[in-house]
């Protein structure tokens, strides 16, 4: 339930009905806006409880939230934004995070990182732990590659955005980079999921592979009640029964957790469609349907790329991408 204190309660209010809430043996979470303050309180609720606490000095009114989520919904609170340095998800800018799908040699990240930076990328992107369907597969350079990643970042400016597959791993991803990523193939590692929230980095939390909406937001749930909101969820398709794609970018997903949710959201076009002439019509439709950011492969030579390739657009695409977009951005009142 949420708790709604009044725009005139004081501290003192406040902490007469956080003790008793704890003295019930609610776990408690904060939102404190710049009106009033909104306690979460999560735990066995009943009506006499209810009322108890809506006696309370202070109180304006005791909520329950229905939805199995709470701490990631909308009526805990409004909006979130998620900042990562200079980068703001959920702002007026629509951020675009680009990079190669996995770190590969230095030469193939730094000069993906100054091109992407000069197109007017926010981030960089690009995998060190690579959770491949084969394990035949390139697996990523792992702390090799993390190395790289962070300096790509001193150099450009750019912050970075890179998975952590393994919760022992946590720790060392999140010394080299600015952001961590939960892939799909991990939204219900809820190990993972945990030792993210405790973390405490942003992270950007990929939606599942056959996830519905209301799973997604309670993987957000998992990370959030470790006392993280710092977390972004990224929409990059679903499994259907379409095999002329990679996955079914579900469109729909955008609007609908921004209905149920403060947290802001971003589309990967790559993963979702798996072919890079399908990148730039998506990335439009993302930006349309209210995305916060996008997320884009983005390699110096695709054809050679270990992992990725098809998706991958080389940078006079992904300039392309940026041009193609930016109509669309301005029509939504926002900013590049
Ligand atoms: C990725 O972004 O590198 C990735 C593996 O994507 P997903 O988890 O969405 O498949
Ligand atoms: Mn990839």
């Amino acid at each position: 339930m949420i708790i709604v204190m009044s725009p005139q309660a004081g501290p003192k209010d406040l902490r007469k009905v956080k003790d008793r809430l704890q003295e019930l043996g609610f776990g408690l979470h904060l939102s404190a806006g710049v009106e009033r303050t909104i306690i979460g309180a999560i735990g066995e609720k009943t009506p006499e409880i209810i009322h108890s606490i809506e006696a309370f000095e202070g109180v304006e009114k005791v909520v329950p939230i229905l939805k199995p989520f709470k701490l990631a919904s909308k009526e805990f609170r409004e909006k979130t934004c998620v900042q990562v340095g200079p980068v703001t998800f959920g702002g007026e800018r629509i951020v675009v995070i680009a990079g190669p799908c996995a770190v590969e040699t230095e030469e193939q990240l730094l000069a993906t990182a100054r091109r992407i930076k000069t197109e007017g990328a926010g981030m960089l992107r690009g995998g060190a732990f690579k959770p491949r369907t084969s394990p035949y597969s390139f697996q990523g350079l792992e702390e090799e590659g993390l190395k790289l990643l962070q300096t790509a970042s001193a150099e450009t400016g750019l912050p970075v955005v890179t998975e952590v597959v393994n919760p022992r791993d946590v720790e060392l991803v999140a010394t080299y980079s600015q952001m961590l990523q939960i892939g799909a193939r991990n939204m219900q590692n809820f190990t993972l999921l945990r030792e993210v929230g405790q973390a405490g980095k942003p992270v950007i939390l990929k939606r599942g592979l056959a996830a519905t909406a209301e799973e997604w937001l309670m993987a957000a749930e998992y990370i959030i009640k470790e006392g993280n909101y710092q977390v972004v969820l990224c929409e990059r398709g679903i499994r259907t029964f379409e095999t002329a794609t990679r996955n079914t970018m579900d469109l729909s997903a955008i609007p609908l957790i921004k209905e149920l949710s403060h947290l802001p959201v971003i589309a990967d076009p790559s993963h979702a469609t798996g072919r890079k002439s399908l990148v730039l019509p998506l990335a439009r439709a993302a930006v349309a349907a209210g995305a916060d950011g996008l997320m884009v492969e983005v390699h110096p030579t695709p054809e050679t790329a270990l992992s990725d390739g098809p998706q991958s657009m080389n940078f006079t695409e992904f300039n392309g991408l940026i041009q193609g977009i930016s109509p669309f951005v301005q029509a939504m009142g926002r900013k590049l």
